[in-house]
């Protein structure tokens, strides 16, 4: 338990993954209220061929969870077959390491954590 009320997400908007995606972190974090930022493959917006406009829109979403609802977790979250971030795990993971980069020097003292969901819609931890 984190003692914190809310955590934040940034998924992808794919519904096969929302349920477990929204489970998992709940459990994981022990936050009741999980603030889910959904946009399309949103790792990608944080490459070089990502739109800075969903760059703007992700941190405007994690700025209002993290400083607004006090949230202290962040995970971000990439996932199999995704039609907004096209790409192997391999590829799909470098882009979430960026992303994770990116977005630790936004919020210095918010945890971040890393998820992928597998061909099975099950979650995993990225170590
Ligand atoms: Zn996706």
């Amino acid at each position: 338990m984190s003692g914190a009320t809310f955590t934040t997400v940034l998924n992808c908007m794919d519904g096969r993954i929302q349920e477990p995606v929204l489970s998992y972190v709940r459990e994981d974090s022990g936050c009741p209220y999980v603030d889910n930022l959904a946009l399309p493959g949103p790792a990608r917006a944080f490459s070089e061929e990502g739109e800075p406009y969903l760059l703007g829109l992700i941190e405007k979403g994690l700025r209002v969870s993290v400083e607004v609802h006090g949230s202290n977790s962040i995970y971000l979250v990439a996932h199999h077959d995704c039609a907004g971030c096209p790409g192997g795990k391999a590829e799909q993971l470098t882009l979430l390491r960026q992303a994770e980069a990116q977005v630790r020097d936004w919020f210095p003292h918010v945890k971040v954590k890393l998820l992928w969901v597998n061909e099975e819609w099950k979650v995993e931890p990225v170590t």
